[in-house]
């Protein structure tokens, strides 16, 4: 027997209209890329997604085209994301950090028809142009075309193609499982790979973003998502905050200290979303213009780990709740996110405030596992490490263009991380299994040893590697960034280990390095740094 209920498919523009109908007057702010402010609602985002699907559909785009981004957080791209997607076309937003060779591929290999770009990226997408063969149209990002027209022949302004929509069109509707949008991973090795998200994990990625053991976003919130939009859609923030009309403030181009201090002062900001490099700046500015964040309530914190370090300097000097949150690409991308749960409340506030340190649990939607080299599955004992495992509803079945033998392994996601799960699912995330440093048979986790470095206050940034040693194979070396005016000793660093952890996972010495070198998405390049510092200790 079937269930007798209406069958209205989970579709992105759902959430558009949701926002527009209910929540109209709600604010969105943008941040210009040219500098300057402007204030809109989704009533009005709603609009103009509804006329740029209309507007596409008249440039004769068949459905499922790739319409591509390079662009800021801000309301453009905001409409974007659901006038593409809402109109039957596959919104696939572009990292501007990959490099040139890398941006080619990607456009190439997803035949991308249309791009959406800001003037930032005027000059970079003008070098790569002649190579990008599928590309029809060019949008530029601003109510005229002005300079850009001389660099890129044939570009439109976006306001100009929003006023070849039609206001009255109604969104289309089809199968949930149609492809939305694109994400192409920022991989360290190889070509990027791209993860295929339909409107169906996309809308069931939201619920569970709104579930108020995971962000919550609710309509009294202003939220900041600090984290780029062509960085897996912003955590798929913009579709939760649309889910429940929360106030949003686009950052646009400004992602410094200073910048975002401002921000979240002048908007009485109280939920923020970002990696952990951008809240150290934020932190250290915040300490420097005095600001107290007096609106700020939460900060969710993923893309690596978040060091305790930081939790407490959140908690202890501005009142800010750390939501330390875990996942990826592939999955949407929320895995994890640290709440606690009832029976924690009985804790001693230290022994809270350290459950509230690794990368917590999965909401509805994700199943966690760990399993050894063989794919054999290991306890969940909160001591036992693996490879780690996913598969839910939101988490991808194959790479597009590629299939589901070559990507799953026995219907579960290899994440690539190697992590403990306790009995309650709660996640700690020792390593990439690349990066994790093998010291004679036995395993040291480099992000235990980094959090623990950057709580130095003489280090601005630290990174551990395992170096090449005769006797055990890989020794642990701490790879270090001096904060300013500082020349500290390397035994005073070594120091900070010392009842921390077992002795002989202590880093056998420090190098000091100008700056780490980091991938597009932020992520510590481990390779680069074992090339330039990997026989350290064979001297
Ligand atoms: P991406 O697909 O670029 O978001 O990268 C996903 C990878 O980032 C994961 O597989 C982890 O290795 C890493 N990552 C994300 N969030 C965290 C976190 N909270 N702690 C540690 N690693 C993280």
């Amino acid at each position: 027997m079937l269930g007798q209920m209406m069958t209205a498919p989970l579709l992105i523009s759902s959430l558009i209209d949701h926002a527009a109908r209910y929540h109209r007057d709600t604010d969105v702010i943008s941040v210009n890329t040219g500098g300057g402010e402007e204030h809109t609602t989704w009533g009005q985002v709603g609009r103009n997604s509804r006329q740029l699907a209309s507007a596409l559909t008249h440039l004769g785009l068949a459905p499922q085209t790739r319409c591509a981004t390079i662009a800021w957080n801000n309301r453009r791209h905001l409409e974007i994301y659901f006038g593409v997607s809402g109109g039957g076309f596959v919104c696939h937003t572009i990292n501007p950090r990959l490099f040139p060779e890398q941006l080619v591929y990607i456009i190439n290999h997803a035949e991308d028809e249309v791009l959406f770009i800001d003037s930032t990226f005027v000059p970079l997408v003008a070098a790569i142009r002649d190579k990008l063969s599928s590309l029809k149209h060019i949008v530029l990002l601003e109510a005229e075309v002005g300079e850009a027209a001389r660099i890129l022949p044939g570009i439109i302004a976006y306001d100009d193609l929003l006023t070849q929509g039609d206001a009255g069109y109604l969104w289309p509707q089809f199968d949930e499982f149609t492809a939305s949008s694109l994400c192409y991973t920022s991989g360290t090795t190889g070509n990027p790979k791209g993860v295929l998200f339909s409107h169906r994990s996309t809308v069931l990625h939201s619920f569970a973003c709104n579930l108020a053991d995971s962000i919550g976003f609710s309509a009294m919130d202003v939220v900041l998502p600090v984290v780029p939009m062509f960085h897996v859609n912003a955590w798929g923030s913009p579709y939760a905050c649309a889910m429940v009309g929360a106030r949003v403030v686009l950052p646009g181009p400004g992602l410094d200290g200073p910048s975002l201090v401002g921000l979240i002062d002048h908007h009485k900001i109280n939920v923020a979303l970002g990696v952990p490099t951008i809240w150290l700046g934020l932190l250290g500015e915040a300490e420097k213009a005095g600001s107290t964040l007096e609106s700020l309530q939460k900060t969710v914190v993923g893309g690596s780990a978040c060091p305790p370090s930081m939790i407490a300097a959140f908690r202890e000097r501005y009142g800010v709740e750390t939501i330390h949150a875990w996942g990826m690409t592939e999955m949407s991308p929320i895995g994890s996110v640290n709440q606690p749960l009832a029976k924690h409340m009985d804790l001693e506030l230290d022994a809270l405030h350290r459950l509230r340190e690794n990368q917590g649990r999965p909401p509805w939607g994700v199943e966690l596992a760990i399993v050894d080299d063989a794919g054999n599955p290991l306890p969940h004992d909160g001591e036992t490490q693996g490879e780690l495992v996913v598969r839910g509803q939101f988490i991808l079945d194959a790479y597009f263009r590629s299939t589901r033998e070559e990507t799953l392994q026995e219907g579960w996601f290899n994440t690539g991380d190697v992590a403990t799960l306790d009995p309650d699912g709660y996640l700690s995330i020792r390593d990439r299994s690349k990066d994790i440093i093998k010291s004679g048979g036995e395993w040291i986790s480099s992000v235990e040893l980094e959090n623990i470095a950057i709580a130095h206050p003489q280090l601005a940034d630290a990174a551990v590697i395992g170096a090449r040693h005769e006797k055990w194979d890989e020794r642990p070396v701490l790879v270090a960034v001096k904060s300013e005016g500082q020349e500290p000793e390397v035994a005073e660093i070594l120091s900070i280990y010392e009842g921390k952890i077992a002795k002989w996972q202590i880093p056998d010495t420090v190098v000091f390095t100008d700056v780490l070198p980091r991938n597009a998405t932020g992520k510590v390049l481990k390779r680069d740094l074992r090339d330039t510092f990997g026989n350290v200790l064979m001297q």
